[in-house]
């Protein structure tokens, strides 16, 4: 099963990925961490897409359609993988076709995430992580159990460098101008499912589930 997670920042692609990832035992490919963590090892392309990250825009096509490429040929994709934010532009998507159409592999489903504009910005102000990796967490919606704190290694949260305001700013307006027109991409397609992703974590992971079954 190969899918795709769309959706604005904030909307939840991590959170639904990784209950994807568990429920049906695909990967979850996300660009943003396999940017992230090529940053923090200072590979050329970590350090190049740094500095578009940092400031909220997107990283060029041909940097994120190689990362991606080469983890989908990797071992443990044979079956499927749930793609976490990519594609987010049409050059992106016309490469990922090609690519898949190459090894006869298609995309099953296109998910597509939908959160009012104020929701987004209160879950991307908020959003506090652990340096070290243990996860997310959330100043109202997610607090941990002692504030500031994570509560697997009590290191103190940090905010990601592109979730202050104006970073989230430029990163809203990439995704409408850039990546919303992937939208009548996969409808043209008929592979598009809308999702209401304004609710609880559980109401949209039982609508993916839903869209999916019937995929
Ligand atoms: P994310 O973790 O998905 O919110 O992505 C964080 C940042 O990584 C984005 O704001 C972009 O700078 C970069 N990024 C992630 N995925 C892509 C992509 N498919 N195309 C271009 N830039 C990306």
């Amino acid at each position: 099963m190969r899918i795709i997670l769309l959706g604005p920042p904030g909307a939840g692609k991590g959170t639904q990925a990784k209950r994807i990832e568990e429920r049906y035992e695909i990967p979850q490919l996300s660009t943003g961490d396999l940017l992230r963590d090529a940053a923090k090892r200072k590979t050329p392309l970590g350090t190049e897409a740094k500095a578009y990250m940092d400031e909220g825009r997107l990283v060029p096509d041909p940097l994120v359609v190689g990362l991606i490429v080469e983890r989908m040929g990797l071992p443990d994709c044979a079956s499927g993988f749930i793609l976490d934010g990519f594609p987010r532009t049409v050059g992106q998507a016309e490469s990922l076709e090609k690519e898949l159409d190459r090894k006869k592999s298609p995309i099953a489903a296109v998910i597509c995430l939908r959160v009012d504009r104020e929701k987004l910005i209160e879950r991307l102000v908020g959003r506090r992580i652990c340096p070290k990796g243990h996860g997310e967490y959330h100043l109202r919606f997610r607090p941990p159990k002692i504030e500031g704190r994570c509560d697997v290694c009590q290191t103190e949260l940090v905010q990601r460098e592109d979730d202050q305001e104006d970073k989230i700013r430029t990163r809203m307006k990439a995704y409408e101008t850039e990546t919303a027109p992937l939208i009548e991409f996969y409808r043209d397609r008929g592979l598009l499912k809308p999702i209401e992703a304004g609710g609880t974590v559980d109401s949209t992971t039982q609508q993916i589930e839903s869209a999916l079954n019937a995929a």
